[in-house]
């Protein structure tokens, strides 16, 4: 056998947050099995447990077979991970090592939890230095949860990563961008250039259409905790070479708006106006001008480091768009997604990798889903609780204050 330094690198597609059928609000088929079949229908090779310090979840995945800090079940590997909310409802993700470090930590929690035994998203009386540091000693890795979303996330309740983690800060590695922000929106920031972008789904559903919507590319030599811990910290060659997400602007708190009549308004309107509408609502304030808020810069300004950014929407969404038709469970959506799915193996080699212009299926598919890899798609922003809306357009679409999208091609 040839030494395993000689092993060529490989690319992992991986989702690292989503919730099992233990967590709030969650489908009662988040179980390993569907979870396994689905991410191989997605094209995910590397998928996060989640809710890994529940004790009935974490029972569930022991019985799995075990290999470097992953679990197997058919092609798909699972990785421990757990989201807590801390003392100041800021959630923080955790990437853990093996099962004897997640058992460490719900020992360590449990006398601070009320909901851990319930809960597969435990809240827990610690802030976000003690559960940094409670990680860090675990061998864990820990970064902010969709940090931007204006409730329980860090950039809610904190101006900064030193604000949140103390001490600590220096020993966070990730951050996730969230559904509502991308790395244009994070690169104005510079306390982030030091650090890697997850793009994860948070899914509480597993089938193609939620699981992995946000996945991240990382190219490492096997599928490890320790591969994947030196991807995140980009050391030794291995580190991300892609983030996919859908468009922030799709967000149904992108822009700040009112949370009565949907009325959008500008940062300094909205301050002007003392966060309170015409109408008499109240105005909430958008993902995008939260980072407005905290940017040191008026545009994005992208670490070498820093790999390109696609926005996509799940398969059955571009199809339906494409053919104008609402819902995504009409027969002719799915025989077109079986067609695709069939003849390229995933949604992933679908949507990102595969040379689709021979695929026989309508030439409107075919475009719709090439605008979208060309950064060719228009969005109507989302705000004050209701969503955004994708379009299909011609031109590429500049948006405001952000530099256009940087496609693939552009690398
Ligand atoms: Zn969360
Ligand atoms: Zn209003």
């Amino acid at each position: 056998m040839p030494s395993s330094r000689l092993a060529p690198i490989m690319q992992v597609n991986a989702d690292l947050h989503i919730h099992s059928k233990y967590s709030m609000a969650t489908s009662p088929k988040m179980d390993l099995p569907t979870l396994a079949e689905e991410s191989r229908k997605k094209g995910i090779q590397l998928v996060a447990t989640g809710d890994c310090l529940h004790p009935a979840w974490l029972a569930e995945i022991k019985k799995l077979k075990e290999e470097n800090g992953v679990f197997k079940l058919n092609d798909t590997r699972f990785i421990l991970t757990t989201e807590v909310e801390d003392i100041n409802q800021v959630h923080h993700l955790l990437i853990i090592p093996s099962v004897s470090k997640a058992q460490e930590l719900y020992e360590f929690m449990k006398p601070r939890s009320k909901d851990i035994d319930s809960n597969g998203r435990p809240n827990v009386r610690f802030d976000g230095v003690e559960i940094a540091q409670a990680a860090h000693d675990a061998g864990a890795l820990i970064g902010p949860a969709h940090a931007f979303t204006p409730w329980t996330a860090m950039y809610a309740y904190h101006n900064s990563l030193k604000d949140c983690y103390g001490d600590m800060a220096d020993k966070i590695y990730f951050l996730e961008l969230g559904l509502s922000a991308d790395t244009s929106y994070a690169d104005r920031i510079s306390e982030l250039h030091c650090l890697t972008f997850l793009t994860n789904s948070d899914a509480h559903s597993p089938y193609v259409n939620k699981l992995a919507r946000e996945f991240t590319r990382f190219e490492m030599e096997d599928i490890s905790f320790d591969e994947l811990k030196m991807a995140i910290i980009r050391e030794k060659g291995r580190k991300p070479v892609l983030n996919v997400g859908i468009p922030p602007e799709e967000g149904k708190y992108n822009e700040s708006a009112c949370i009565r009549c949907y009325r959008h308004y500008t940062l300094r309107e909205s301050v002007i106006k003392s966060w309170t509408c015409s109408c008499g609502g109240t105005i909430k304030k958008g993902v995008k001008d939260r980072v407005n808020e905290l940017a040191a810069y008026n545009k994005p300004k992208h670490p070498a480091h820093r790999p390109p950014y696609l926005h996509l929407i799940p398969l059955s969404e571009i199809i339906a768009m494409a053919l104008g038709v609402t819902g995504t469970n009409t027969k002719g959506v799915q025989g077109i997604w079986n067609a695709l799915v069939g003849r390229y193996g995933s949604e992933v080699a679908v949507l990102v990798d595969a040379d689709i212009k021979n695929s026989g299926v309508d030439e409107r598919v075919i475009n719709a889903i090439i605008a979208f890899r060309e950064g060719k798609v228009k969005v109507h922003p989302g705000g004050g609780g209701q969503y955004g809306r994708v379009e299909l357009s011609a031109q590429p679409v500049n948006k405001n204050n952000c530099e256009p999208q940087k496609s693939l091609f552009d690398f």
